[in-house]
């Protein structure tokens, strides 16, 4: 079967969305959340791993202060009330990569509640209201093997692997946003962005999308104006800022379609698959999960200490939204030029690029000129690109010191993102250096003034321009590797001609 999906712009004008993000934040400690297990990746399976983290009978767990301080950050950071007393709870259900069969996680009493985060939606304010912020563990990982798909069905064995079991996370949890309309999508990519920042200017993780230290699951839904709001789906896998929105979209179209055709929206989980942009139904929550929390009777309560919260609080580190204020100062740009440096998430390659040696307007044109188009055709995220800061600080250094000019430095650049090196050393090793050997360079003009005697005539009878179709000439013969201005003064002065 196949319909029609409405367009985007249709939907919006007659449904109001109202999303909602739930972020999972790996925290980047040096052990786990309850025992002394490392949490560093990589390790073969079910190495990294002790009685606690695996649940056996007789183990207690113990909370992980690192992991309370950096929640008490990130809450902080959030503008978040910072409990003083709170406690963890258990979360009971069933699953073979949950050893303990209940997760230790937060529940009525969070460590952080009612904040919020300020982003910039196309140049506009939108305060995101925060509902809270609590400490969890992560569960281990089951692998299907033996099936095409990796997933269950058609596997022959089902392995699990428990090192992931008890990495503390954190989970991120905003009010429902309203309001948003057709920007929806935009606002929570911003969201997201922004508090990926936030984290990553507190160091208190690597928050990197593509490997799930970072991951977002989106609630949609629509209503009509005037009317209550619709049922919510939640669509997981989400692997980076541009399937933020993509995600939103998609979903929003979706339920539109199902609504405009008389039917329902199922309450569940959908699942984004970045190669299509949709979503597929995953599980139904029509039936609310009767996770049977109770209080965790192996854990002290978590009562921070006032005066230790005031000293974490003083001690933040300048928030991502002052830092560019400040670096938009420096660089000396409008709001509109350090508006379309934050659409391209290029602040800090910008910043890391003038930092390598480079000026800002260098840096600038740089990364959202050649790189961006690049990173637009290929769906990638700039960062993502292939080139880094100090090759294209490098880059640049060659262009002002006169060996690329800027068709050959991005010729250069090519080779660079394509995985080739530095750009000196492929500048090198593909020829690609501007030609300011005099003498190979009057050869060509002379070829070119002989090849060519009526043009040349024109010139010396003082129509300089015409001199363009020679220095086009020297520019083909030295396969544009010589620098036009230069070309142009030697085809004059060959000529007798003044410039
Ligand atoms: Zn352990």
């Amino acid at each position: 079967m196949t319909t029609t999906l409405p367009a985007y712009d249709e939907v919006v004008a007659r449904y109001e969305p109202v999303i909602g993000l739930e972020t999972h934040v790996e925290l980047g400690t040096n052990t786990k959340m309850f025992c002394g297990c490392p949490t560093d990746f990589g390790g073969a399976p079910n190495t990294r791993v002790c009685p606690v983290c695996l649940g056996l009978p007789g183990s207690l767990p113990v909370a992980n202060r690192a992991a309370v301080e950096a929640t008490i950050r990130i809450g902080l950071a959030l503008n978040c009330s910072i409990a003083q007393w709170c406690r963890f709870a258990r979360k009971n259900y069933y699953y073979p990569d949950m050893p303990k069969n209940y997760q230790i996680s937060q529940y009525d009493e969070p460590l952080c509640v009612d904040g919020y985060l300020d982003v910039e939606v196309n140049g506009e304010p939108v305060r995101i209201s925060i509902e809270r912020v609590h400490m969890e563990e992560d569960t281990g990982k089951t692998l299907h093997v033996g099936g095409a798909t990796g997933r269950i069905h058609g596997a022959t064995e089902s392995l699990v692997d428990y090192n992931r079991a008890g990495i503390p996370l954190v989970e991120i949890v905003t009010k429902p946003i309203p309001g948003a309309g057709a920007m929806a999508p935009e606002v929570a990519r911003a969201y997201v962005t922004e508090l990926r920042d936030v984290l990553r200017s507190l160091g208190v993780s690597d928050v990197r999308m593509e490997e799930g230290s970072l991951r977002c699951d989106v609630n949609t839904s629509l209503n009509l104006p005037g009317e209550q709001w619709g049922t919510r789906t939640e669509t997981k896998n989400v692997n980076s800022l541009r399937s933020v929105e993509r995600a939103v979209r998609s979903e929003i179209i979706r339920q539109a379609s199902v609504l405009g055709a008389g039917g329902r929206i199922i309450q569940e989980t959908r699942h984004f698959h970045e190669d299509t942009g949709d979503t597929t139904s995953g599980r139904s929550k029509e039936t609310a999960t009767d996770y049977r929390y109770f209080p965790e009777p192996d854990l002290v309560p978590v009562a921070p200490d006032p005066t230790w919260v005031a000293e974490l609080k003083a001690a933040l580190p300048e928030l991502p939204r002052l830092h560019r204020r400040r670096l938009q100062q420096e660089w000396g740009l409008s709001d509109l030029d350090m508006q379309s440096i934050l659409n391209a998430g290029a602040v800090e390659l910008i910043e890391a690029t003038i930092a390598a040696g480079t000026t800002p307007t260098a840096a600038r044109k740089w990364w959202l000129g050649e790189l961006s188009r690049r990173a637009n055709e290929t769906g990638a995220e700039l960062a993502d690109i292939g080139a880094t800061p100090k090759q294209v600080a490098e880059l640049q250094g060659l262009v002002d010191a006169g060996k690329l000019t800027d068709k050959l430095a991005r010729t250069v650049l090519e080779h660079v993102v394509a995985g080739e090196g530095s750009p000196a050393k492929i500048m090198v090793d593909r020829k690609l250096e501007v030609v300011s050997d005099t003498g190979a360079l009057t050869a060509a003009v002379d070829e070119a003034i002989a090849a060519n005697p009526a043009i040349a005539d024109k010139v010396r009878g003082g129509k300089v321009a015409a001199a363009g179709a020679l220095v086009g000439a020297v520019m083909k013969t030295t396969r544009g590797q010589a620098d036009a201005k230069t070309v142009r003064e030697l085809i004059l002065e060959r000529l007798g001609v003044q410039g």
